[in-house]
């Protein structure tokens, strides 16, 4: 116990529902007390200092107030150089790259991904805004889009976090290719001898998944955890995807504030806010637990007791 300050400091805080509520919430909607992740408790050991996150999705406004500390900096690169000085097949990606236009500028157009990246890593106690899960871990921002993301970016995408000392991917997206499961197994298999644990939402479809697989989420890799989203009501969100096999676990992903790009905040819902609630506590195991191989860190995220 490093006797830290709580988040309390930040003005969303009691709306954030999912990281620590005792019933009472400011917002319009009902909360069951304790129906989240318990992250104080967490942060009284680690805050997920050292610990890099790849947050593969529609880019991150990496200047937002609440997020530009805890932006991960390529430390091989001399930016606007125009030389690959880490030889990582990259020019100048000093803050990760834009898998889609293929340039070192993976900003937000659509709001997507800035909020999950809040949703891991805002900073906390800095007197506005939110607290990420993780809030001293680094966001590595890697675009790909999240609509229907192409299959070629995500998996470059996912080679570049595994090279460059990402721990966590962050995947809020999924692909319904039929050859998907094909594509995605040699570099999750990729992920998985590199210690990288990867953390995909279950969709939005409302279905279940063990019948009708997307991916990420579907792989049985055991470095692959599949997120559902559950309400404040501490029930399965009626559009998450779901399933025995194929969905690991339940995150708060109703009703969960975050930032948006301009420096703004939005409340969103849907498994695409619940795998960052994983992702974060996630960094948080491997700052506390650093030598824990992905697998150890998946076991101790399920473990019910
Ligand atoms: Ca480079």
């Amino acid at each position: 116990d490093h006797g830290v300050a709580t988040a309390s400091a930040d003005p969303f805080f009691p709306s954030q529902w999912g990281l620590e509520n005792d019933g009472t919430t400011s917002e319009p909607w009902a909360v069951l007390a304790d129906a989240d992740i318990d992250a104080d408790a967490g942060w009284h050991r680690t805050r997920g200092a050292g610990v890099v996150v790849a947050v593969i999705d529609s880019g991150v406004d990496i200047s937002h107030p609440d997020l530009v500390n805890n932006i991960w900096h390529n430390p091989g690169e001399t930016c606007g150089n125009d030389v690959d000085d880490d030889h990582n097949g990259y020019v100048d990606d000093c803050d990760g790259w834009d898998f889609v236009n293929n340039d070192n500028t993976p900003e937000d157009l659509n709001g997507h991904v800035t909020h999950v990246a809040g949703i891991i890593g805002a900073e906390a106690n800095n007197a506005i805004g939110i607290a990420g899960v993780a809030y001293e871990s680094q966001i590595m921002a890697l675009k790909i889009g999240n609509e229907a993301p192409p299959l070629s970016a995500a998996i470059e995408a996912i080679a570049y976090a595994i090279d460059n000392g990402a721990r966590v991917i962050n995947a809020s997206w999924i692909v319904e290719d039929v050859n998907a499961a094909t594509y995605f197994e040699p570099i999750l298999d990729a992920a998985e001898a590199a210690g990288v644990l990867v953390v995909a939402g279950a969709g939005t479809s409302g279905n279940n998944l063990d019948s009708h697989p997307v991916y990420p989420a579907a792989s049985t890799n055991p470095n692959v955890i599949a997120v559902g989203a559950s309400t404040p009501q501490d029930e399965r969100a009626p559009y998450s995807g779901f399933g025995p096999a194929s969905v690991d676990v339940f995150a708060p992903g109703e009703h969960i504030a975050s930032t948006m790009p301009g420096g703004s905040y939005a409340v969103f819902s849907g498994t695409s806010m619940a795998a960052p609630m994983v992702s974060g506590a996630a960094a948080l195991l491997w700052a506390a637990t650093p030598a824990a191989t992905a697998a150890e860190v998946k076991g101790a995220l399920l473990d019910q007791s």
